[in-house]
């Protein structure tokens, strides 16, 4: 399958202005994390335990930063020769930006690291035969959106690509690039793509048309239409989750869920539903409801 071709036919939006009345800020990734599993969101949200990378995170931002840069190109250089040529240097930046990402590999594992290297030349592969780079020109990659809800929350994450039609029309695209069984996280992946939507219908006043998830691996598209209404229930719904975790938060109370996602969980160790106990509760979270904002969100393709 292959896209129509867009064009940006507006400027980006004006960073939007945060109003003295907001009070919380909220990620996708980490409002996914607390409706999949409230003590994973504690875990990560609240006392930040470290998560090393994995192989496959690591993957999923080097393919990201490529797919991110092959658009520098023009675009009638597009191609996937172009795109095999830029993982090796952008392996090299990123490992130069992150240092901890060289120690996924043994010292002097050149063979391991050539094969890790052609194991994302392939799910490049796989965009290029679900999508031709040459007949698009995103209108924004990588960008940090942002809006204000219920007067008091500020939602914001970074998406991967919008398109915007020479009607005007939005798709968001986003790039799934993990090994794990798509339905275990399709879900997850559904509900991040709406909240970019909510975003951008509250900023711009237009309902994307099209919410696209690029399967890789597969080298399939899923696209999802949403509309105000669904969207509208949606803010609801995210409202909600924040109330409850405002309030999971006042009383230091939040529970394990297991689902099949605990497989892809680096907190087993501190889990009661695997014989952990989780640290102290930190007393600093009860004070400091602008912490997700100050942690940032989860950028392109480290949350696969
Ligand atoms: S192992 Fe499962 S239940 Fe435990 S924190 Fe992780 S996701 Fe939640």
């Amino acid at each position: 399958m292959t896209a129509e071709p867009v064009i940006d036919t507006q400027d980006p939006p004006a960073p939007a202005v945060v109003p003295p009345t907001v009070r919380a800020s909220l990620s996708p990734s980490r409002a996914a994390d607390f409706k999949t599993c409230p003590l994973l969101y504690r875990f990560r949200s609240i006392d930040r335990l470290p998560e090393r990378p994995t192989v496959e995170q690591a993957r999923g931002t080097l393919v990201h930063a490529v797919l991110e840069r092959l658009f520098d190109l023009p675009a009638a250089a597009r191609t996937p020769e172009s795109a095999g040529d830029l993982v090796a240097p952008q392996w090299d930046r990123l490992v130069t930006e992150e240092p901890e990402l060289a120690g996924l590999f043994a010292e002097g594992d050149a063979a391991g690291v050539a094969e890790f290297l052609r194991s994302a030349a392939g799910l490049l592969q796989g965009y290029f035969a679900v999508e031709d780079p040459r007949r698009l020109e995103p209108a924004e990659r990588e960008a940090l959106i942002s809006a204000v809800v219920d007067d008091e929350l500020l939602i914001r994450g970074y998406l991967d690509r919008l398109d915007v039609a020479p009607d005007g029309a939005l798709r968001v695209v986003d790039y799934k690039t993990g090994g794990a069984p798509r339905e275990a996280f399709e879900a997850r992946a559904l509900f991040q793509l709406k909240f970019y939507a909510l975003v951008l219908w509250r900023t711009r006043g237009v309902v994307p048309r099209v919410l696209r998830l690029l399967y890789l691996k597969d080298a399939e598209i899923c696209d999802y239409t949403p509309d105000a209404e669904e969207l509208l229930r949606f803010e609801r719904t995210v409202v909600a989750l924040w109330q409850a975790i405002e309030q999971a938060t006042a009383r230091q109370d939040f529970r394990p869920r297991p689902s099949r996602l605990c497989d892809w969980c680096s907190h087993q160790a501190h889990c009661p539903s695997f014989g952990g106990t989780p640290p102290p509760f930190p007393v600093t979270a009860t004070t400091d409801p602008l912490r997700d904002a100050r942690s940032g969100p989860v950028a392109p393709g480290a949350d696969e």
